[in-house]
């Protein structure tokens, strides 16, 4: 018998490691644009094709790369950034295991241009499965130029594994932000399909974090600085106003590397409670610096999870320094140019602060000592966010395929489209409603009465409009005499661009106009003009709690999402007629017994058995 153990070829055990670093389009950015950052670029320009698919390409003024550098970088395990073990617990780059470009080489075709500050030609590389096809001297200005096309081109179980461009693209653009809201002081520009997404200009942290997560954080941004021997902490969280129903403006730094760290993130969250509604998520971009060594670096570079040597004190030290900080700009508003001139003069902000009102703040009750306006702003969006809460556990526990709490389970109701005898027997008998605490409408049907949930029955009729809209029936536009404009973030228009077209669909003529605004051109025949902007804006931010989730289509979270935001709330007085037109609408549904989420639109009160429970 021959033996058989054998080395594997260099391009079989590329495409394996490949597998590691590079799982899609965005592994790939992340680890093109860092390596720009790690040779020094000021300049950083990043170019997608069919979001990655088809062309990825950075361009960098950093120091660029010898002739034998540049043939050599494709090697694995070849790095200029470690030399031997020691270095390993002082890594100060973002790369370490010059792996990435033999990955990326092993399942692309790339090219390389780069030429060094003190060399007169570059060097041009084209390689291909590990395989160099080219190698020659090139003019070409100082730094990197790497592009790959065809991604998995030579892997096309993981080619047909990719998301669609526009699932990519954001991934991309996650990516993307997380690299440039770390080097603020490097100019950034990501140009998807010729159209430039972002345009980062040089600045500070703060101008940085404006620029990607939008303007209206301009005066909204508290300033965290804590330094100690042990570990530095910098950075930004957002005023308590400005917590959001979605998570996603949530950024922590790790010796400038973005982690995910569900436990700091705690820490953060336990700094501002009190002063945010529950399950809101307040703004932040933390940087923590710490000495490499307390840090695990044998955590494989591309998770982003990170192991810390004592996870207690940076916990500590996060909560503090963001509890302080929040108290800090809480109790010497005075100096706070972002307050208006009313708020300012207002008693609880210029008289000067007695004990019990200094610990009041710096134990972080913030809206103790706070405006009218503001509480009211606060108590306006808090009960907007407790159906927010219902309507998050509904799904959660939908998605994990997990019961619902106990009570949720007696009022679990069969959700399914009725028989028609049914739906007649159900259905009120006569035109007379009650509706009581504005909420609950009782209504005479054939077998007793029922009691009708008002927001949860509208939620169902809308659904089920929204989705025969989508399925061919739009709903007719009435063009705007006075357009609305609405300015997003970049992500944010990544995300409205793929639902244009099913907006029309329901009634909304939306049309991108550059620069992330769109303009709104024509909304539902049948809403009332006026609130176009505010409606897309909940919208979409409605629509993002949906967006991690596999189990709903992108339409599912649209139309679920329209249909909670137009739905007429509970605690809204209705009318004879909006009573009967609301509960006709509900029973020409097909499943009027349900909203889309599974809770009962009506409950049925039998008169046989009241009898009985009245000893009839
Ligand atoms: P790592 O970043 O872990 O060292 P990579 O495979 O990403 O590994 O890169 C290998 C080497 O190629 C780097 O160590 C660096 O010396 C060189 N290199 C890669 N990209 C660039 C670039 N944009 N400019 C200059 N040198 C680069
Ligand atoms: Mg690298």
């Amino acid at each position: 018998m021959p033996d058989i153990v054998q080395l594997l070829p260099e391009n079989i055990a590329n495409q394996i490691a490949a597998g590691e670093v590079i799982q899609r389009p965005a592994s790939a950015v992340k680890e093109l644009l860092e390596n720009a950052v790690d040779a020094g670029a000021t300049e950083i320009k990043l170019f997608v094709n069919d979001a990655g698919k088809a062309l990825i390409q950075v361009i960098d003024n950093g120091q660029g790369m010898s002739e034998t550098d540049a043939r050599m970088c494709f090697e694995r395990h070849a790095t200029s950034k470690i030399k031997n073990i020691e270095d390993l617990f002082h890594i100060k780059t973002m790369g370490f295991r010059g792996e990435a470009l033999a990955s990326i080489a092993g399942v692309a075709q790339v090219e390389l241009k780069t030429r060094k500050a003190d060399e007169i030609t570059g060097t041009y590389i084209e390689i291909e499965n590990s395989v160099v096809k080219t190698q020659q001297p090139i003019a070409v200005q100082q730094g990197t130029s790497i592009s790959m096309k065809n991604l998995f081109f030579n892997v096309p179980a993981r080619r047909n594994f990719l998301k669609s461009n526009s699932s990519e693209l954001r991934h991309i653009v996650d990516e993307f932000i997380r690299v440039a809201m770390a080097f603020p002081g490097i100019f950034f520009s990501l140009t998807s399909n010729g159209q430039q997404v972002f345009h980062l200009e040089k600045g500070t942290l703060k101008q940085r974090i404006v620029q990607i997560l939008g303007n209206n954080y301009t005066a909204k941004l508290v300033s965290v600085q804590e330094e100690t021997d042990y570990m530095n902490i910098y950075g930004f969280v957002g005023k308590p106003d400005t917590a959001k129903k979605t998570r996603g403006d949530q950024y922590f730094f790790v010796n400038n590397r973005f982690i995910k760290s569900a436990y700091l993130n705690h820490a953060v969250m336990n700094a501002f409670s009190d002063m945010i509604a529950k399950d809101s998520f307040p703004m932040y971009a933390l940087f923590i610096d710490l000495d490499p060594s307390r840090l695990d670096i044998n955590v494989h570079p591309t998770k982003q999870e990170i192991k810390f040597e004592d996870e207690k004190i940076i916990y500590a030290f996060v909560q503090s320094a963001v509890k302080h900080a929040l108290a800090q700009f809480s109790v010497t508003p005075t100096l706070d140019f972002d307050l208006d001139v009313s708020i300012q003069q207002s008693d609880a902000v210029s008289k000067p602060f007695t004990e019990d009102k200094r610990s009041a703040a710096s134990s972080s009750s913030l809206y103790k000592t706070f405006t009218q306006k503001h509480q009211a702003h606060f108590i306006e969006s808090k009960s907007d966010l407790q159906h927010w809460d219902e309507q998050l556990r509904v799904t959660s526990d939908e998605l994990q395929g997990q019961p619902g709490e106990d009570m949720e389970k007696k009022i679990a109701v069969e959700c399914a489209p009725e028989p028609v005898q049914k739906k007649e027997d159900k259905k009120p008998a006569t035109n007379n409603f009650i509706q009581l605490h504005n909420t609950f409408i009782l209504a005479e049907n054939r077998n007793g009465f029922i009691a009708i949930h008002q927001q949860n029955a509208h939620e169902r009729i809308l659904y089920e409009r929204f989705l025969n809209a989508i399925k061919g029936k739009p709903i007719a536009t009435q063009r705007s005499l006075f357009p609305a404009t609405i300015e997003l973030t970049p992500a944010d228009t990544v995300l409205l661009n793929e639902l244009l077209d099913d907006l029309l669909l329901l009634g909304y003529l939306v049309e991108p106009f550059g620069n992330n605004t769109f303009v709104i051109q024509g909304s539902p025949a049948d809403v009332i003009q006026g609130n176009e902007k505010a409606t897309l804006e909940k919208m979409l931010d409605q629509y993002k709690h949906f967006s991690n989730d596999i189990k709903f289509g992108k339409r599912e979270k649209l139309l679920r999402s329209m249909a909670w935001q137009q739905s007429v709330k509970a605690n809204t007085s209705l009318d004879q007629k909006e009573m009967e037109s609301l509960v006709n609408d509900l029973f020409d549904c097909e499943t009027p017994n349900c909203t889309p989420n599974g809770k009962p639109s009506y409950l049925e009160f039998k008169k046989d058995e009241l009898d009985k429970m009245f000893g009839r």
